[in-house]
């Protein structure tokens, strides 16, 4: 009998405990600052108003996350999609989301003030804003940086991983500096913070270098995001900032939200995709052709097979993503933290964590390391509303 009430009361506290992570996590104003679905499925034609089985995310998945507030890449890389150029492929992508909301106005709203993103939440819509992820999308043009500001832009990347002339990306900085007439911002780099400043356009400093990082934090006048990146004392890659970095963010008031990529939580991770990525690459490939008596296409889908077993191997778990969100809440406190998965961006992403129905499961593991309420909903969206409220309350 004693056994009996045990197991009763066993079940009873589990099941009332996710009651109120459950709780907890629909209460709370969940913002993921980054998701790349418009250029990797919605300029393709792939309509993401229902349930689609391809890609991270749909709006019935959000639904599911408990998803309130999505920014949406806006991303073209250095080689531009239109003939026209980076600017035309911002438009385009802007047109997208715009067509998107615009086919479901009961479940989304397109905002770029911060009454609208607070009246989206009330409605329990999820409130959409525009994030351009690149600065080279401006081509070098300040009336091009405010005609996208016009077209709701609330947020704009310094660079993405190629430089701009104005700005050194993370990538160029550490790999390739001898590509670089000058490290950091140029005057006219800085005229862009400014100006972003004035327009009411947050400063995202995820992938830039380092001197831009700093340039930038020392020349703009609102609170910054870094809104897709990871803790690099934890796993040292070029796109993860550094402990004075985070400290720096924090004395600006600004956040940073956590890129679920493995390959920006695990160290193993990377380290592993660089040694497959390698001369082993090349060798185990030939090995492979031999074998299979010269056939490319039988080798090509044994190396994915493979590659994909061994990747397998070393994902990282959730709460190793959680230790990136300990590690800044232990460094500088749970005010400059929050959530920029790269859903839809990213190729490979912790257990658990498959699709944007899984946000839950972070909210449960802070609560089973002791985050408070409070602290939880901080990290989950608040301390981005306030980096928003600050910078474009108007
Ligand atoms: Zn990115």
């Amino acid at each position: 009998m004693k056994y009996i009430l045990f197991f009763f009361f066993f079940v009873a506290s589990t099941s009332s405990k996710a009651q109120s992570v459950k709780k907890l996590h629909r209460k709370a104003t969940l913002v993921d600052t980054h998701n790349d679905v418009l250029s990797s499925g919605v300029l393709d034609g792939i309509d993401i108003s229902n349930r689609t089985t391809e890609g991270h995310s749909d709006l019935v998945r959000w639904k599911e996350g408990g998803l309130d507030v999505q920014f949406f890449s806006v991303f073209t890389s250095e080689k531009a999609r239109n003939k026209e150029g980076f600017f035309q492929d911002a438009v385009a992508e802007i047109d997208s989301l715009q067509r998107l909301v615009s086919r479901n106005p009961k479940s989304m709203i397109l905002a770029t003030h911060y009454s609208e993103v607070k009246k989206g939440i009330r409605q329990g819509k999820l409130v959409s804003l525009i994030g351009v992820e690149g600065g080279h999308m401006i081509e070098d043009d300040m009336g091009k940086l405010v005609q996208l500001r016009k077209m709701g832009m609330r947020y704009m990347t310094l660079t993405w991983n190629n430089s701009t002339t104005w700005a050194s990306s993370a990538k160029d900085e550490t790999e390739n500096p001898a590509s670089l007439k000058q490290k950091g911002l140029t005057d006219f780099g800085k005229g862009v913070v400014k100006m972003m400043n004035e327009l009411g356009v947050i400063v995202d400093l995820s992938h830039t270098g380092e001197q831009t990082f700093y340039d930038a934090i020392a020349t703009t006048t609102k609170p910054v995001i870094l809104s897709h990146s990871s803790v690099w004392n934890i796993c040292p890659v070029f796109r993860n900032v550094k402990d004075e970095q985070i400290k720096a963010v924090a004395k600006n008031g600004g956040v940073i939200c956590i890129n679920f990529y493995s390959g920006f939580i695990s160290k193993e991770f990377d380290q592993r995709q660089g040694q497959l990525n390698g001369t082993f690459r090349d060798s185990m490939q030939q090995n492979l052709l031999q074998a299979n008596n010269g056939d490319s296409s039988i080798m090509r889908t044994k190396w994915r097979e493979y590659y994909r077993t061994e990747m397998e191997k070393v994902r990282p778990t959730l709460g190793q993503l959680v230790d990136h969100i300990d590690h800044i809440v232990k460094l500088v406190g749970d005010d400059y933290v929050g959530i920029g998965s790269d859903y839809d961006g990213v190729g490979s992403l912790p257990i658990g964590l498959e699709d944007v129905t899984t946000y839950p499961k972070i909210t449960e593991e802070l609560v089973s390391r002791g985050y408070s309420k409070k602290s939880i909903k901080k990290i989950l969206g608040d301390n981005v509303l306030r980096v928003m409220k600050a910078n474009f309350e108007k």
